[in-house]
């Protein structure tokens, strides 16, 4: 996001930093306007999609204006991805996307179907039907702009529209898609644009947890967290929702609810900052296994090494995440140690090989059996000794730290991937996150 929202703060509609054209107010004499989000499991077939569009009936008959948005069923979006890449091995992404996009054609028919099947007025909504406009960058576009004027209209007769998740319509005029995981995306911006009350994203899962559940038996679901901290456990680690679609909801102000389809009980709620009056200190703790970690031994510890390091990585569309340089024991020479993601490592080993002389190290040691384990929560801003009681927890348990970083509210450490589980535990004890 270019613009910061402003802290603490609902925007107003004038003062929203992205361009979504077609802004309705809602009535505040009717009902809500609700957008509510089926994952891949949710409508895994054709008995899930009967039970989704319950809930929809349900929404309905109490009144509500509902646009309901729709990922591919569980598991054909990997098979289309598979049929893309069993024909071409460097594939014209315009057609990936032409492809992949199907999926979400599919459920959305299916569920307008569905849905008059009940008598229930509703049609599907592909992406340049709306249209949802996308910029150009195909396989990962990003959304630039939403007229929901016609879909508006239609609430005013009584339809529900059905949209398919994941894809909008680019400036060339071709389908494209929004990254994997995109319908959620699809879902919070449609939910701006059209203004909606809510966003309710249905998933097999009952809620954002504390920590992952399988890991930590005694995760706990988390009733409320901010936008700002469920977007770095979004980035995190944490798979519940697209990243970006937890930044959009921060920027427009969109209150999301995470709940299961399967079950009826609330969710999580992402909201504000300032709507949650109890904050704990520390929010959740996120683990990405998706990193990995390069040392390189003995460089000069002089002006310029930095740049001669990382230049290469960044002109081969490396990231670097965590960094650490220790201190020279000698003035002369230093040890640089960063993390790449694990997918990226060979290339960087090979990079940084190829610029050995330019660099000048002494040696390289590359090692994949890291995770990274971050503790999350506003409220570091406000309380001091967060990061000792990660570091102090891990000394405990003796496990050391390899590389640490900090943003305002979060601290993230580098250990062996062994001691994973026995960290994140120790971690979710000691800040008081246990269930009762
Ligand atoms: N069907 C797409 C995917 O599997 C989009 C989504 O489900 O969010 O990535
Ligand atoms: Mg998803």
């Amino acid at each position: 996001m270019d613009t910061p929202p402003v802290p603490g703060k609902r925007q107003s509609a004038a003062a929203r930093p992205e361009p979504w054209s077609s802004f309705v107010e809602s009535d505040p004499e009717k009902m809500a306007r609700i957008v509510m989000k089926f994952g891949g499991t949710s409508v895994a077939d054709i008995g899930r999609i009967e039970n989704a569009a319950r809930r929809v009936q349900r929404e309905v008959e109490a009144g509500h204006e509902v646009a309901v948005v729709v990922s591919a069923m569980a598991g054909v979006t990997n098979q289309l991805v598979g049929y893309v890449q069993e024909t071409s091995k460097i594939y014209d992404a315009r057609e990936y996307d032409a492809i992949v996009a199907s999926g979400e054609q599919v459920t959305a028919g299916l569920m307008a179907l569905r849905l008059q099947e009940m008598g229930i007025s509703a049609r599907s909504w592909l992406g340049w039907q709306i249209p949802i406009r996308t910029n150009e960058v195909h396989g990962k576009a990003r959304i630039e702009d939403i007229d929901g004027s016609e879909i508006v209209r239609r609430f005013g007769e009584g339809q529900v529209a059905v949209v398919a998740g994941f894809q909008g319509v680019s400036p060339n005029n071709r389908i494209a898609t929004l990254g994997r995981g995109g319908s959620d995306t699809s879902a919070v911006a449609v939910a701006a644009a059209l203004k909606a009350d809510r966003c309710d994203i249905y998933t097999d899962v009952d809620g954002v947890y504390t920590t992952d559940p399988r890991i930590v038996p005694k995760a706990r679901k988390i009733e409320k967290i901010s936008h700002e901290e469920m977007l770095e456990m979004a980035s995190l680690g944490a798979k519940v929702l697209q990243t970006r679609s937890v930044e959009i909801a921060m920027n427009h102000g969109v209150r999301l609810q995470v709940l299961s389809s399967f079950e009826d009980k609330p969710g999580t709620l992402v909201v504000d900052e300032e709507e949650i009056v109890e904050q704990q200190v520390v929010s959740g703790i996120a683990y990405s296994r998706d990193e990995a970690k390069i040392t390189l031994v003995k460089v000069a510890d002089k002006p310029g090494v930095a740049a001669n390091i990382f230049g290469p990585l960044t002109d081969a569309s490396i990231n670097v995440d965590m960094i650490v340089q220790s201190v020279s024991p000698d003035g002369e020479r230093t040890d640089m140690t960063f993390t790449v993601a694990r997918t990226d490592l060979d290339r960087a080993v090979q990079v940084l090989k190829s610029n050995h002389d330019k660099i000048g190290y002494e040696s390289l040691l590359s090692d994949g059996d890291v995770v990274k384990i971050s503790v999350i929560g506003v409220g570091m801003r406000s309380h001091a000794g967060v990061a000792q009681t990660m570091f102090r927890t891990l000394a405990e348990k003796g496990i050391n730290i390899q590389v640490i970083s900090t943003s305002e509210i979060k601290i993230s450490t580098l250990v062996a991937e062994e001691y994973a589980e026995l960290a994140m535990r120790a971690l979710h004890t000691a800040y008081g996150l246990d269930a009762a």
